[in-house]
């Protein structure tokens, strides 16, 4: 099943303000969560009286850790691409579906082009990445390939036509991946700061994925607070257009700042992305990382972290106690927690703080959450 692939597009338009709150009646989310097959509901027992707390905390309708999913507009995701949702009995028994086997349990990541103004910088950014992966998808090795340039992949580029900023092509780049891809990788992932586009027909694609290769490639270009304004420094100068195959024009080129707020959205678009890799599609139950978004604002909307039916898909294949997911999440959030780079590194780069401001409102989530994990009153 070669060339299945997923295309998260967002498109940037308004559409009419309507509020709708999805709220599943309790026992259709209980069945999302605990199924009907016997086998299932057997494994579901199994889970700690805690563990079960915290996941049936998604079924009380006022629950403080987990909302109902709002819709803001017909734009947003759901409202624009009905399908029926996944739960966790069709996820689990779903055949394609691919799953780290011994042997490949390593999750791979390829930096394509820099990510700061200098070089150290793309090794720190890249480096916390790493350890947020490996943190949410725990029990798994994440592990970084050496970055490479962008004339190192070979992959064609253009200038948008509207936008006018430098754009790689996404397929050229899976096509490089495929290549590196190490024989214990459970998946490849490639990122970038420079803008995608798939075919040259459309505007831009945010990444691309084959699920059945275990790979994908993504962009955190247009998570730029500057990026749809006027003054965006990555618009090439009128009447600039560059060679094929010339690929000088990316020296230089314009990377978005790293801020905390870039950080919070890649890690949400990585651990998002990844989750499709192992068979997990958008969410329609809760609020959760794994909500398809359709632009940045709802994909700003949506939650760092998975509601309990998406926890459950994880869990039932990386095998983890919920408390250690949580509390290495909350370690890599907490100020003064270093990245495993950082411990072993004597270079003067590795001093520079991790920005984690925009990260506030999930350490009080994982806090509450170990409090049910560990029985505790919030
Ligand atoms: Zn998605
Ligand atoms: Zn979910």
């Amino acid at each position: 099943m070669t060339g299945r692939s997923i295309n998260d597009r967002r498109v940037a338009h308004a559409g009419i303000c309507r509020m709708q709150v999805i709220q599943h009646p309790v026992e259709r989310l209980r069945a999302a969560l605990v199924s009907n097959r016997q086998d299932l509901i057997d494994c579901y027992q199994k889970y700690s009286r805690e563990e079960r707390r915290l996941l049936e905390e998604g079924l009380h309708p006022d629950s403080p850790l987990f909302s109902p999913i709002t819709l803001h507009s017909d734009s947003d995701w759901i409202s624009s691409h009905p399908e029926a949702p996944q739960d966790f009995q069709s996820f689990y028994s779903n055949p394609y579906r691919s799953a780290p086997i011994k042997g490949r349990k390593t999750i791979y990541i390829q930096t394509i082009g820099s990510f700061g103004s200098a070089e150290a910088l793309t090794e720190q950014y890249v480096s916390w990445l790493r350890d947020y992966c490996e943190a949410f998808y725990y029990g798994l090795v994440v592990k970084l390939l050496d970055p490479v340039t962008v004339s190192a992949t070979g992959c064609a580029f253009r200038v948008n036509n509207s936008t006018h900023n430098l754009q790689i092509h996404a397929g050229d780049l899976l096509n490089f991946l495929k290549k590196r891809k190490p024989k214990d990788a459970f998946c490849i992932v490639g990122i970038t700061m420079i803008d995608l586009y798939p075919k040259d027909s459309w505007n831009f694609v945010f990444g691309q994925a084959s699920l059945t290769e275990g790979m994908g490639v993504f962009s955190f270009a247009r998570y730029d607070d500057n990026f749809y304004s006027r003054c965006y420094k990555g618009r090439l100068q009128k009447g600039k257009s560059p060679k094929q195959g010339d690929y000088s024009v990316f020296t230089g080129y314009y990377t978005p700042p790293i801020t905390s707020t870039l950080l919070l959205r890649s890690c949400k678009t990585l651990t998002h992305e990844i989750g499709h890799i192992f068979g997990i599609k958008h969410c329609q139950w809760l609020q959760c990382v794994m909500q398809g978004s359709n632009h940045l604002e709802e994909s700003d909307r949506r939650p760092l972290d998975l509601c309990p039916i998406c926890l459950r898909k994880l869990q039932s294949v990386l095998g983890f106690k919920m408390a250690d997911r949580y509390k290495a999440l909350l370690q890599w959030i907490e100020p003064g927690s270093l990245s495993k780079e950082q411990h072993t590194s004597t270079q003067t780069v590795a001093n520079s703080a991790k920005p984690t401001q925009a990260f506030e409102d999930s350490r009080q989530w994982l806090q509450k959450c170990l409090c049910i994990l560990e029985d505790e009153i919030f």
